[in-house]
């Protein structure tokens, strides 16, 4: 070995480290045991989890919590495998990932190798980037190009692949390329006669409406966007991970009265949202037929998808830049029309909700669980990031709690996937040390990756976690038909009676409480919130058994859009 010879996983660690890498999360095993090792010697936090499936989860998270590509570190075959979850989540979110793969040794690629498996060509159409360094030398470059891909333009998933040779061997330090610190991400502006006409439809709207999508929050464009809209007081609305960029508390928040404000708004600026089921295709009757929608995104491709008759408003650029590009064409102009039925549909709603919410019967329900939180959390003094999953745990979370900041609400996405929410809560307790994890989890959801409990508490992650507990996936069944006379079987949506999910907490190190009355819960959330602990409460609710199954939030409404 030559003086300046670097074995291949320390390359690998020193390129990461070079980048600005701080956190890795992952698995290891043959080959990357190594890898991580000489990670973790370099200064690198290495998160090791339980499951490749949640420890991408959380490297897609860190990405958008920290505009930098997460980081996921996990063997070949079957880790990678699991990982493509984390991919799909990526892609799907537009979160930034980078997932490094072990694998075979290259001279034994097609022989049947240990855990082989052809991960480039399997990710190369998911992925911006899949690749394996042509030689060892070129592994400092691979993962630089491959980090850098996954947050430059629209941030996703890119993939890099290490042979057992290349972490095995050794190169001379001399022939590999330097790595410098990665910076941020190139912004552009958008075209300026199109700001110009966007401004003006603005200005002539009869009810101009700002949705603000997670592409906002991810771009960071709070300050750009909440001066926009205190100035020209125009009425907001976020979608779910969007809450927060602009605070929840403003009083041009219009969230209580969303179908009313999107079926009469006539000019709509959406930054950083697509026009998907989330927000309904942008089509009538939620939408007016002849909305004008201005669509902010950073990908041109976005622009006009699902309601193509808006394409010519679209504004491709950074948001941050495009909305100062705009609050520059708007100096003069500030709306102050809302009309009295939106601000009486807002108010009815927000009555309407906070009945409920108060409402302290038992079994407990959901709304007056998260009021019970919710008190806490203030009493406590708790500056949380939420993290919720589950259907109804998660729906009914989004408006009882209020998000004051950007990037504090963590939920199932784009593709609504269930199972993130103990690996996005270690993300954010390792992106935000400041915060506190507080996550609201339906049974069944929790359910995806309870084991994760044992990382957090293994590496000191503290989040206090509510199991929202009716023992059911969307709702549980009577007590009876447990019984082993019952004469049906249990249907698909039936889980465990009264789970103690609390116990698994306790099993790995952490801390379990189970609540079933008001007093019990605003108890058992002082202690989750306050002990700095892992804590899982456990709240038993009302199973719902008599629920009928409801997709509303699906579907589209008949009531047609009203007029101006
Ligand atoms: P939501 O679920 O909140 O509606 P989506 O995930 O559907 O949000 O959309 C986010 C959009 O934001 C994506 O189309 C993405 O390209 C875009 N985006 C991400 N970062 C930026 C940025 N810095 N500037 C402009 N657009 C961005
Ligand atoms: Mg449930």
């Amino acid at each position: 070995m030559s003086l300046t010879a670097v074995a291949g996983a320390n390359l690998i660690a020193s390129s990461l480290y070079d980048l600005g890498v701080r956190v890795i999360f992952g698995i290891v095993g043959i080959p990357v045991i190594e890898v991580a090792d000489a990670c973790i010697e370099k200064g690198i936090r290495f998160i090791s989890f339980r499951n490749e499936q949640s420890a991408s989860y959380a490297a897609t998270a860190y990405g958008y919590l920290t505009g930098k590509p997460g980081v996921c570190l996990v063997v070949g075959g079957p880790g990678v495998l699991h990982a493509i979850a984390g991919i799909g989540n990526s892609t799907s979110n537009c979160f930034p990932l980078l997932l490094l793969g072990g694998s075979s040794e290259s001279h034994q690629v097609y022989k049947g190798a240990f855990q082989e498996l052809d991960q480039v060509s399997m990710l190369t159409p998911f992925t911006k980037f899949a690749g394996r360094p042509p030689s060892l030398s070129l592994l400092p470059s691979t993962i630089e190009k491959a980090y850098r891909l996954s947050y430059y333009g629209r941030p996703g998933a890119t993939y890099v692949d290490l042979p057992a040779d290349y972490i095995q061997g050794s190169v001379d330090r001399m022939e590999t390329q330097p790595v410098y610190p990665a910076s941020a991400a190139p912004k552009v502006m958008a075209d300026a006669s199109r700001v110009k006409k966007a401004a003006q439809l603005i200005r002539n709207a009869k009810l101009p409406l700002v949705i603000i999508g997670k592409g906002a929050a991810y771009g960071q464009a709070e300050g750009a966007i909440r001066e926009l809209i205190d100035e020209k007081s125009i009425p907001f609305l976020p979608t779910p991970m969007g809450k927060g960029v602009v605070p929840d508390s403003s009083p041009l928040n219009f969230a209580a009265a969303r179908s009313a404000i999107l079926r009469t708004s006539d000019v709509i600026l959406l930054l950083g949202g697509r026009l998907n089921w989330i927000l309904h295709y942008g089509e009538p009757p939620k939408f007016r037929e002849s909305v004008k929608i201005i669509q902010v995104d950073i990908a041109s491709e976005e622009i006009g998808n699902n309601n193509s008759g808006n394409a010519e408003y679209g504004l491709v650029g950074d948001i941050e830049l495009v909305v100062r590009q705009l609050s520059a064409e708007l100096q003069d102009y500030k709306f102050s029309r809302v009309p009295k039925a939106l601000m009486a549909s807002r108010e009815e709603n927000f009555a309407a909700s906070e009945k409920k919410a108060n409402n302290a019967i038992l079994p407990l329900t959901y709304q007056h669980c998260y009021r019970i939180i919710k008190d806490a959390i203030r009493a406590t003094d708790t500056r949380a990031i939420f993290v919720s999953e589950g259907a109804n745990a998660m729906d009914i979370a989004r408006s009882a709690f209020d998000v004051e900041e950007p990037r504090q609400r963590l939920d199932a996405g784009t593709m609504a996937t269930m199972g993130v929410g103990i690996g996005y809560a270690i993300a954010a307790a390792a992106a935000c040390p400041d915060h506190l994890p507080v996550c609201i989890e339906g049974d069944s959801a929790f359910g995806f990756s309870a084991m994760e409990l044992e990382t957090a508490t293994r590496s000191g992650l503290p989040m206090a976690i509510f199991v929202m507990n009716n023992n059911g996936v969307y709702h549980g069944v009577e007590p009876t038909a447990y019984s082993a006379n019952s004469a049906k079987p249990l249907p698909s949506t039936a889980l465990g009676f009264e789970t103690r999910y609390d116990l698994i907490a306790e099993a790995v190190g952490g801390k379990g409480l189970i609540a079933r009355t008001p007093e019990e819960l605003k108890q058992a959330a002082t202690t989750a919130l306050t002990n700095g602990a892992v804590t899982v409460v456990n709240v038993i609710i009302d199973p719902g058994a008599k629920t009928k199954l409801e997709f509303g939030w699906l579907a589209s409404t008949k009531k047609p859009a009203s007029k101006l």
